[in-house]
């Protein structure tokens, strides 16, 4: 095997985790508050390259820098990014238990340093946390990560950077590498593997954040602030790709149009706030009414849109009236009655357009019988 000057490889290594320590930390900057964690990730990467600078300089600064300060620089910083990820996911951290595990940590490393000098005990004691806080961190992104790319990328980097560690803390047992810096095959390939993953893992955790961002964005996008049900163009895409998908499988679909009764005038009566707490209230009520693939979305300010797949007409006319009825049903001192259109799909006809203006025509004829009440396109 070809020498590799392995302090090289580790100042390299450490600096480029040091760019990407001014990455994250640029991203906790522009990002907004809710995605939690960069904070700490931004450290963990800047903490662990400045321990990468503190090993390069083995053998020319005093043991006490170079390992038992490089050392416990390198556990604080993959702690930290662990922690990082629990605050990512809202997970509860106990930073005190750690921080006390990284000071006994510490303290072995010291004594096998100067009372009884041992590198592969001192090995084995490091390498051993590292994979406790590894595992512990890939456990996490199991868990909670989901199925996005991102997630499983920093779990695979976590389980080999877990199976790195074990190997090389099993491997201090057979005593071969007896330094930091003694470029045996072992100890190259651990120095090379562990960099690349430390590497990896800080990308990874930057694309775990911005899929975050890109998630909040989409939420944001598509859902109406008040209420938090689908906007106009999300429920509108969600009964385009419906109706498509009926066409295709020759499967009918009804839709509801669904408006307040007199709301200006609850509006001009009790206030522009009692009105928003009134349509919050609303939507609570009539989601409870709906089933599982049932679609519901604001169409505009007092009116809304529910999409239920697979259901005939008159499946829909008795979800409407049960809607209705529950909506009449008076819950607070501000009473509130909801007029409601129905029109199913027919097979073979036009798009969304058609069906919607349907459904706004029967609205209409509800609001002309007097309001409060279910009409349906016969
Ligand atoms: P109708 O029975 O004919 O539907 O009468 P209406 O008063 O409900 O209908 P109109 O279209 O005249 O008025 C709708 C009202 O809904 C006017 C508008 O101020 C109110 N509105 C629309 N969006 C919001 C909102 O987000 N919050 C509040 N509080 N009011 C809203
Ligand atoms: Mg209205
Ligand atoms: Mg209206």
């Amino acid at each position: 095997m070809p020498t590799i000057d392995l302090r090289a490889v580790i100042l390299l290594a450490g600096a480029m985790g040091a760019l990407m320590a001014v990455v994250t930390w640029f991203m906790r900057r522009s990002y907004p508050r809710s995605i939690d964690g960069l904070g700490q990730w931004s450290a963990g990467q800047a903490i662990i390259f400045l321990s990468t600078l503190l090993f390069g300089t083995r053998g020319w600064l005093p043991d006490l820098v170079t390992v038992v300060g490089a050392n416990l620089l390198l556990i604080s910083g993959v702690t930290l990014l662990y922690l990082g990820s629990m605050r990512f996911f809202r997970v509860p951290a106990m930073p005190q238990r750690w921080a006390a595990a990284i000071a006994a940590v510490t303290a072995v490393t010291a004594w096998f340093t100067f009372a009884q000098p041992n590198y592969n005990a001192r090995l084995l004691a490091i390498a051993g946390f590292m994979a406790i806080v590894c595992g512990a961190h890939a456990l996490l992104m199991a868990r909670r990560g989901g199925s996005s790319f991102s997630a499983r990328f920093v779990l695979v980097v976590l389980v080999v950077e877990v199976l790195v560690l074990v190997l090389r803390a099993v491997s201090a047992f057979s005593g071969e590498a007896a330094d930091l810096l003694a470029a045996s095959p072992i100890q190259t390939v651990y120095i090379a593997a562990y960099t690349v993953a430390m590497l990896m893992l800080s990308v990874g955790l930057v694309l775990l954040a911005a899929d975050r961002l890109r998630d909040e964005l989409e939420h944001i996008a598509s859902h109406d602030p008040l209420t938090g049900v689908l906007n106009r163009r999300a429920i509108l895409d969600v009964c385009g790709q419906e109706l498509e998908r009926g066409r295709r499988k020759d499967r009918i679909c009804s839709l509801l149009m669904l408006d307040l009764d007199h709301f200006k005038a609850i509006n001009d009566s009790y206030g522009h706030q009692a009105g928003d707490r009134l349509l919050v209230d609303f939507v609570a009520r009539v989601a409870a009414q709906l089933r599982r693939p049932d679609q519901f979305g604001r169409f505009g300010g007092e009116e809304f849109i529910a999409l239920l797949p697979e259901t005939t007409l008159e499946e829909a006319m008795l979800v409407a009236e049960r809607i209705r009825a529950e909506i009449a049903r008076d819950t607070s001192q501000i009473g509130c009655t909801v007029s409601i259109g129905v029109a199913a799909s027919v097979p073979g006809e036009g798009g969304i357009d058609t069906l919607l203006g349907r459904a706004d025509e029967t609205l209409y004829r509800a609001k002309a019988a007097g309001r409060n009440c279910v009409k349906a396109m016969t």
